[in-house]
């Protein structure tokens, strides 16, 4: 099996932390770098083939516990996505009709964020910013 650096990261965190690498668990954590955010319906759903629900939902919870996955509300609804550890930050567009999500990378926002919080002798940590919308198809379909 080849690994991406991030994999390699991810086990190496399991390892740190007591747990064993698996099969399953690796490809979950490759399966949630594909899929970006995602609802717990869908993240269920995509892997029943991975191993049973009590199992997937286990291992959620472990990867939440470890900081490895979080949790975001985008337009109300509550998906679970890779945290800025394991995925390059960015946030995300969402359409309001067909609810697709994509996500972007803004150095512009981040820059701008970081010198608004030094005026006011504030050292940035987090932020959340969403942007809703309606996508191109919907547009065209209106
Ligand atoms: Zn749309
Ligand atoms: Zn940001």
């Amino acid at each position: 099996m080849t690994h991406n650096p991030m994999t390699e990261k991810f086990h190496a965190l399991l390892r740190e932390r007591g747990r064993s690498v698996t099969r399953a668990r690796t490809l979950l954590f490759e399966y949630l770098q594909q899929s970006g955010a995602v609802s717990m319906t869908q993240f269920m759903s995509d892997n029943v083939a991975v191993a049973d629900r009590a199992s997937l939902y286990r291992t959620a919870g472990m990867f939440r516990e470890l900081g490895i996955i979080e949790d975001r509300i985008i337009q109300g609804k509550r998906l679970v996505e890779l945290s800025d550890d394991y995925d390059a930050h960015h946030h995300h567009l969402t359409c309001s009709v067909c609810g697709r999500t994509v996500a972007i990378t803004t150095p512009e926002i981040e820059d701008l964020l970081a010198d608004l919080g030094r005026q006011h002798g504030f050292s940035v940590k987090s932020h959340v910013i969403e942007i809703g919308g309606v996508c191109d198809d919907c547009s065209a379909k209106a």
